[in-house]
């Protein structure tokens, strides 16, 4: 990594995620001495702990596997599911200029990307919507590529890999949850295992990277190709300017505060502000939990600076994107968030139960949308609480939350409280204080519902994504099947997210907007530092980490003029 800081460069990105990496990587490849600015010792951000999954419709590598994805029926899809005003201009130009974006990095960076064959958007049935090849994901990296630097990589979270250290790629899940059923699937992860050992002997974790932190890697390795500086656990003390326009940045450095000149733009890709509690209390929602599953370092720094210059953060709606979440503790002591996206809540035999023990909401909707039902059904209450549950042979095959399945790690998640286990459903209901008459109900229902196939309350398992993140091989509803087989689990649930979504205000190109409405010269924001285009939607799997590699591909071309 060129860690060499000079005193003067064309460009200066704040924030080494998807969006600050692809600017830098594109001014870069444009011929502009970029300076790449990381306020923790890592590099990745949340991308790092991401699926990496991207939504750009109608791209070169959309059209692989998919015919009839174009740009008029994106349109009609954005317009349906996230067609309010607000960011419509910076939305059609994501779906015009999305791929030229992504055309771009597969010429000129690591960042190569497969479309996936079947995905649904997360409204199937809406006008537009698509079931094949708007999301991509990363192709697997080798580390070793990285060289010393593959130890400033952000690991991926721990709940998502095996023996300390070994990540799974989407498509390899099946074959490790048919292990020792299957003799291609037990022979696969037999040698996925062998080769993690093998890399264990010489690195810290595997070296086979992907989803996310297969991404941020790549994004990296084409950083050290056009060699641009990077400088980690640095922070912008402040912007400095010549008469309106931003003109560099004052740093505080391990060294000392140091004066660096950007003599075309600085960009914000700070990552949004998750983790301010303040930014949290003026922008989310009352009923918000105070958890993230996101990266430590996004505390709003971009947002603030921006703020500093004039610029604006206009209110979109829901302002971040909503997960549930649960809370554990990990072996070595320290306290984590789990994003409960596609693991478990979607399953055959797995239910969300309020105090009441009713069910409240679709558990197979996207984790966006689940989390609004939660805001829908507690209204009127400062304090949600909820439960996910399920029996037995649902914990064993998909795991619950931080125990993955196999039941691996559930005895430690016993001791810690993280997990309630009961032998009957009234046990398990005075356990976690849910009213059990009201739960032995709801089961009652959901069991019967679940031989028939049909969610009665809240047509559970109705449309194409439904399906795909349940389990196609259960039958007649995949995403249904009676909580019978004793003992009973259930984790804590809250209305948690995976960032968030109120930003800055810019132009189609990035440029930050100040008091007059005209952009502020010199000044950028991509990423979740930008205002998301989806307007409080979440329309389907990559709609945060697409727009961040579009814009900040844009971003960095507006600077460079062209
Ligand atoms: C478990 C999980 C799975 C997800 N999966 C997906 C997915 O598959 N697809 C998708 O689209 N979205 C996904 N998301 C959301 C997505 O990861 C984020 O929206 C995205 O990574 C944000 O990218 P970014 O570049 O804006 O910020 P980040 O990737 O968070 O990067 C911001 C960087 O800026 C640094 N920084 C902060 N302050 C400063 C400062 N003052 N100076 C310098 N640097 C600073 C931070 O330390 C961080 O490294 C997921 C999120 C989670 C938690």
């Amino acid at each position: 990594m060129n860690s060499q800081l000079d005193t003067d460069y064309d460009v200066i990105v704040l924030g080494a995620g998807a969006a600050g990496m692809t600017a830098a990587c594109v001014a870069a490849a444009q011929g502009l001495k970029t300076l790449l600015v990381e306020k923790t010792a890592y590099i990745g951000g949340t991308t790092s702990y991401s699926g990496g999954m991207c939504w750009v419709p109608n791209s070169h590598k959309s059209q692989e596997v998919s015919s009839d994805d174009t740009l008029a029926k994106a349109g009609s899809y954005l317009q349906a599911v996230a067609g309010s005003e607000t960011g419509a201009d910076r939305r059609a130009y994501f779906l015009e200029r999305g791929p030229e974006a992504i055309r771009y990095l597969d010429a000129n960076s690591e960042v190569k990307l497969t479309p996936l064959a079947f995905y649904p958007d997360y409204y199937p049935q809406a006008p537009g919507a698509s079931t094949s090849g708007r999301v991509m994901e990363p192709l697997a990296f080798d580390a070793r590529e990285l060289g010393a630097d593959f130890k400033r990589l952000r690991p991926p979270l721990p709940e998502f890999t095996l023996f300390g250290g070994m990540m799974i790629a989407r498509a390899d899940l099946v074959h490790f949850r048919k292990v020792f059923k299957s003799v291609p699937a037990t022979l696969r992860v037999a040698w996925l295992t062998l080769r993690y050992f093998i890399q264990r002997l010489s690195h810290h974790r595997g070296t086979r990277l992907v989803l996310g932190n297969a991404l941020a890697a790549r994004l990296l390795r084409s950083l050290q190709k056009r060699d641009v500086a990077i400088q980690l656990e640095t922070t912008v003390h402040e912007l400095l300017f010549d008469n309106a326009r931003v003109t560099g940045v004052k740093l505080k450095t391990k060294d000392g505060m140091k004066t660096i000149h950007a003599r075309r733009g600085v960009i914000l890709a700070t990552g949004g502000f998750p983790h301010n509690p303040d930014m949290r209390r003026d922008y989310l929602p009352a009923q918000a939990s105070p958890y993230s599953a996101t990266a430590p370092g996004s505390t709003g720094d971009g947002l603030k600076l921006g703020q500093s210059a004039g610029g604006a953060v206009p209110e979109d709606g829901n302002n971040a994107y909503w997960a549930p979440v649960s809370r554990f503790v990990r072996e070595d002591g320290t306290p984590a968030v789990y994003p409960h996206t596609v693991t478990d809540r979607g399953k055959p035999g797995f239910m969300a139960i309020n105090d009441k023990g009713e069910r409240f909401t679709n558990e197979s909707n996207s984790y966006h949308d689940f989390v609004q039902g939660m805001f829908l059904a507690y209204r009127n209450r400062p304090s949600i609480t909820s439960y996910l549950i399920c029996d037995s042979r649902s914990l064993w095959e998909y795991g619950l939350g931080a125990v993955k399945p196999r039941n691996i790690g559930l005895r430690h998640h016993l001791k810690t409280g993280y997990v309630t286990a009961a032998d009957s459903l009234d046990e398990l209901a005075s356990k976690i204080g849910v009213d059990p008459q009201g739960l032995t109900d709801t089961v009652a229902v959901y069991n019967r519902d679940s031989l028939a196939g049909v969610d009665t309350q809240f047509g559970r398992g109705s449309n194409a994504y439904h399906a795909y993140t349940g389990d196609p091989n259960h039958q007649p509803n995949p995403c249904m099947r009676p909580l019978e087989t004793a003992p009973y689990y259930a984790v804590q649930i809250y209305p948690g997210d995976l960032g968030t979504a109120a930003g800055l205000n810019t132009t189609k190109d990035g440029q930050v907007i100040g008091r007059h409405g005209k952009p502020i010269e010199g000044l950028y924001a991509c990423g979740n530092d930008m205002a998301g285009i989806m307007t409080g939607s979440y329309p389907g799997p990559g709609i945060t980490l697409g727009p961040a590699l579009v814009f900040g591909y844009l971003t960095a071309m507006h600077i460079a003029g062209k």
